[in-house]
């Protein structure tokens, strides 16, 4: 039977979670990445139970949580190293129904990009939407260096900046800066043991994490102007904001690599877009759904659009219906992350005294009357499951990615 086509614009965590998804349903999938290979940003990546579910139901949970790290021991601190909150990590396992983890990015889009076919990957391949296509007839066009390509689905998780995303919606304003500027860097473990921890300052913060490999994972977030930039270097500039704050985060920030310091301003989209789906083409992850790293969900959420996309999309269906049910499932979820984590950035930002000082006497006082209190803010995330629990076995004996990449006058020519 012909498996129905689907062309991915783009290889992050979203991209590549969704071919696997769509690739275990029974569609034929190829991954088009601009980049010439898969070479994630050396930082870690936290996934809360949500989207560890999500990646049970493609039958990669079990592997990624074994290369992960439990987080969510520690707590809160303010710079001077005062306890502001204890989190449990048993205790946020608990509530959730499995632990928070956090792992290196490259190890996780290795492990996903492993389950699909070597050649359903196309690196080096920068496409751009040039039709989407109807749902109910015409197919959707992409543009190639190869020349047009045509697919029965497109999905834009080209990122941020999408271009699929202004194709679809070009009324829509996308993106805006957030306020604040983050960096993120990967250390060797210092000699001298620390608990991991999250340290709120006055319009900046400090996150220090263990990964599974014994190396630490780091990250900075402060108030800035967008495209700000250390006019020497970015190290030098987290030692002038950081350098003086608890211990570790001082030597943390020496151990880095001079260079290797990641510099991101944050841009998100709280105003959504009118759908996630338009035609043939459908947005997921950054492309969807811009947000705050302030919840640790872009990611999180990117998988789990993967696997509803997939769900509602199961060859055979009405790919119409299919999209609006995802568009359906995911724009209200999606929303309420994206303004749940533009409001635990409000809190971030914060720089004046009294109003810090309200926030963290908030935050102390609701940890000592519960730890609970604390992982609440992740109540009606962390808990969610997908709409199925796992794909039937060896659904899709399509040779995903195997067969050779066609052009649209290709196309045209086999159906003749
Ligand atoms: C400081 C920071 C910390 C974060 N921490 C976490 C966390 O702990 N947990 C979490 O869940 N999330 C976290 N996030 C968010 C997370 O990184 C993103 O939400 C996630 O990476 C989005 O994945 P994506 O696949 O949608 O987009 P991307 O990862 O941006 O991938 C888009 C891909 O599309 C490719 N592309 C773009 N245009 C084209 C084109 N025309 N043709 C072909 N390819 C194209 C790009 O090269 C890229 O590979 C964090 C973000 C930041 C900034």
């Amino acid at each position: 039977m012909h498996a129905p086509r689907a062309v991915v614009i783009g290889s992050g965590i979203g991209g590549l979670t969704t071919a696997v998804a769509l690739h275990r349903s029974g569609w034929q999938v190829t991954v088009v990445e601009r980049a010439a290979s898969l070479e994630p940003v050396g930082a870690g990546i936290s996934l809360a139970p949500n989207a560890q579910r999500a990646l049970d139901v493609i039958g990669l949970g079990d592997e990624i949580r074994s290369l992960a790290a439990w987080q969510g021991e520690g707590g809160m601190r303010s710079p001077d190293g005062r306890w502001l909150a204890r989190t449990d990590s048993t205790a946020a396992a608990e509530r959730f129904g499995g632990p928070l983890v956090l792992l290196h990015r490259a190890v996780l889009v290795d492990r996903v990009a492993a389950a699909l076919p070597a050649s359903a990957i196309r690196t080096g391949c920068p496409a751009r939407l040039v039709d989407p296509g109807t749902a109910g007839g015409r197919p959707a066009v992409i543009g190639t260096p190869d020349g047009p390509v045509e697919a029965e689905l497109v999905i834009g998780a080209d990122g941020i900046h999408s271009a699929v995303r202004d194709v679809l919606f070009p009324d829509h304003p996308g993106p805006s800066y957030a306020g604040f500027t983050t960096w993120r860097v990967l250390v060797p473990a210092p000699a001298e043991p620390f608990a991991p921890h999250e340290t709120w300052g006055r319009g900046a913060l400090w996150g220090t994490q263990p990964l599974k490999d014994g190396r630490i994972y780091a990250y900075g977030a402060a108030v800035a102007p967008a495209g700000a930039r250390a006019a020497d270097d970015e190290r030098a500039e987290l030692l002038r904001r950081f350098g003086d704050w608890h211990r570790p985060i001082p030597g943390i920030i020496e151990a880095a690599e001079p260079g290797s310091v990641l510099r991101n301003d944050v841009h998100q989209m709280t105003d959504p877009l009118p759908a996630f789906h338009r035609g043939r083409a459908v947005l997921v992850g950054d492309a969807a759904h811009a947000m705050a790293p302030t919840l640790g969900q872009g990611g999180n959420q990117a998988i789990e659009d993967a696997v509803v996309l997939a769900h509602h999309l199961a060859p055979g269906t009405d790919l119409g219906a299919g999209l609006a049910a995802y568009t359906a499932d995911r724009l209200p979820r999606t929303t309420a992350v994206v303004r749940k984590a533009a409001r635990v950035s409000r809190l971030m930002r914060l720089s004046g005294p009294v109003s810090v000082a309200v926030r963290d006497f908030t935050m102390s006082t609701a940890s000592r009357l519960g730890p609970g209190l604390v992982l609440r803010t992740f109540d009606g995330i962390a808990d969610w499951r997908p709409p199925q629990h796992t794909y039937a076995a060896g659904t899709n004996d399509a040779p995903v990615g195997q067969t050779r990449w066609t052009t649209t006058d290709e196309n045209r020519d086999a159906r003749r």
